[in-house]
């Protein structure tokens, strides 16, 4: 392969979190606004700030996401992070990208309300994706170890700013704990507010949440849902119906969903044929970017140039942006393969 084509190849990235994906650049003047030292060096804000290493659990990772949160506490932070994952994602030659986040989460550390953060991360991308020329629309979180009741909120408030760029809703969280059919009443809000819908599930071992979400709660996606490799039936429910898997390798390595990127489960699901996208998670928190992040597909799975080409493409089929939106994009791509 080309050293540059996965630089300058259009790309489309279907999940990123906003929280995970702010850019070293951008964590170093989110740093300073707080009038925290800088690290010394790059390495030691890799250690401090990044899951370099496979963790114990998914639980360990998101204890690390917790620093990239406290650095989101303030409305100008927040704008500022927000810039920064759009310049960031620009950088890789990403031209579509649906970018998430959770209000909930960052309310965590933050004394805004739901609102007031939803409000300050709408503007900010707007702005952004018109800064560096990336079509940015937005899938609002709620984190299910809010509770019931406040993921119902978030809900309503994607609702509200359905014209405003929010196309999707996602529910995060622990899975065993939190199973996504817990939390149908916001899921229901949000599909009959016209909303898409993506969920995380069978990030670890559960695929069980996976059908669930399919079959109980009418997922559109699925973020991750490698374990549904070990299910021929939900395999199977994944094809018949064209819901993709939204694939992190890396991201689901570290989290230690699989022992190596090696045996990761992608090669499975592509030969039963559920549809894959590909995606980079939280690129900041693990040190990746999309353009290594296929590199590495490419390496184990061997899909070449032209395969990638196309999982671009099937990328903004599956996008949950209005097709003359996600039009745009699709005539930069179709524009570098005639140059190529
Ligand atoms: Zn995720």
């Amino acid at each position: 392969m080309n050293a540059d084509f996965l630089t300058r190849l259009p790309k489309a990235e279907l999940h990123r979190h906003m929280e995970g994906a702010l850019g070293f650049d951008t964590l170093l003047e989110l740093l300073d606004l707080q009038g925290q030292p800088r690290p010394a060096t790059r390495e030691a804000l890799l250690q401090r700030a990044c899951v370099l290493r496979p963790m114990g659990s998914l639980q360990e990772v998101l204890d690390c996401f917790q620093f990239f949160g406290s650095l989101l506490s303030t409305p100008e932070a927040l704008a500022l992070g927000t810039r920064g994952a759009i310049r960031q994602a620009a950088r890789e030659g990403i031209v579509y990208y649906e970018l998430r986040f959770s209000p909930g989460f960052i309310s965590l550390q933050c004394p805004l309300g739901l609102d007031e953060i939803t409000r300050i991360v709408v503007d900010s991308a707007a702005a952004a994706a018109r800064e560096f020329g990336v079509i940015v629309p937005l899938i609002l979180i709620a984190t299910k170890e809010l509770g019931v009741q406040p993921c119902l909120h978030s809900f309503e408030l994607a609702a509200q700013y359905r014209d405003q760029g929010v196309v999707a809703v996602d529910l995060a969280g622990d899975e065993d704990r939190f199973p996504v059919v817990h939390f149908k009443a916001a899921t229901d809000l949000a599909r009959e507010a016209g909303l898409a819908l993506t969920f995380h599930a069978g990030e670890t071992g559960n695929y069980q949440n996976v059908e669930d979400a399919v079959l109980q709660l009418g997922a559109q996606r699925i973020g991750h849902g490698i374990a549904s490799a070990r299910s021929p039936r939900v395999m199977a429910l994944l094809k018949e119906r064209n819901i993709p898997l939204e694939i992190s390798v890396t991201s689901n390595w570290l989290v230690g969903a699989c022992a190596s990127p090696q045996t990761h489960p992608v090669g499975i699901l592509m030969e039963h044929g559920v549809p894959v996208v590909f995606n980079t998670d939280d690129p900041t928190l693990f040190d990746i970017d999309l353009p290594g992040e296929l590199a590495l597909i490419d390496s184990v799975w061997g899909l070449g140039e032209a395969g990638l080409f196309k999982a671009q493409l099937r990328a903004l089929d599956y996008g949950f942006a209005p097709e003359h939106v996600k039009g745009l994009a699709r005539q930069r791509l179709l524009a570098f393969s005639e140059q190529a």
